[in-house]
């Protein structure tokens, strides 16, 4: 068995070789693995990653960028069931300098309820979606940058 090293400092990944990680499969496919982190969000808070140690989603190939999303439907659906979920955040860190912690792509799907408590601190919408907190960019301004 060849042991898989994180790409970053040579140390094996934790995704890959840790047990206790390991042993949280809930579902899976020949290409990727879910599994709930030990530090959720919500509750049911599930992480989907390939099951070769690729660093980012760029790093995946068509199949396994496929079989990440095809886990995502159906972890989804079994959110509904459990949690009474109405609402996903489906998101992924690229990149250290966008907050991704551990160098093996993971998707993160977070259950969302109405009234629910799970957010401090991660909002997409506290960034994405602030109307009026930064001024509009000008529809000529964002034509000049799509010919750049
Ligand atoms: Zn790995």
């Amino acid at each position: 068995m060849s042991i898989t090293l994180s790409q970053e400092k040579g140390k094996p990944c934790i995704y890959c070789t840790l047990p206790e990680i390991l042993s949280r499969e809930i579902l899976g496919n020949s290409l990727a693995w879910a599994f709930p982190t030990n530090i959720p969000i919500t509750p049911g808070h599930i992480l989907i990653a390939p099951r070769r140690c690729a660093r980012t989603f760029l790093d995946l190939t068509p199949a396994e960028r496929t079989a990440v999303f095809d886990l995502v439907d159906k972890i989804i659906e079994v959110l509904k069931k459990v949690y009474s979920a109405n609402g996903f955040n489906c998101v992924w860190n690229e990149g250290k300098l966008a907050g991704q912690s551990v160098s093996h792509f993971h998707l993160h799907i977070i259950q969302r309820k109405e009234g629910d408590t799970g957010l401090l601190g991660y909002d997409p919408r506290s960034m994405l979606y602030c109307t009026g907190d930064r001024e509009p960019t000008s529809e000529e301004e964002l034509q000049e940058e799509l010919v750049d």
